[in-house]
């Protein structure tokens, strides 16, 4: 599963990466133009490809994070 009803799939711009961030919100990697980037409309950021396939293997249905790092992204 590489996207789900919890993000937005969009393609890095010029406009994004001026305005809102230039780095993943997760492992603050670079976004460079025309990348896949995910939009997580739980924590408002934006992720890298990895980091979102890391996150849905986290999330449940409700986008709600379960495991082990039980509250620690949602304080
Ligand atoms: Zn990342």
């Amino acid at each position: 599963m590489t996207s789900n009803a919890c993000f937005v799939t969009q393609v890095a711009t010029e406009e994004i990466l001026l305005r809102v961030t230039n780095v993943c919100g997760e492992c603050y990697d670079d976004i460079a133009e025309g990348d896949i980037i995910h939009y997580d409309m739980q924590t408002y950021r934006y992720l890298c490809q990895s980091c979102q396939e890391k996150l849905c293997e986290q999330m449940n249905d409700e986008c709600e994070i379960v495991g082990e790092e039980e509250g620690g992204l949602f304080c």
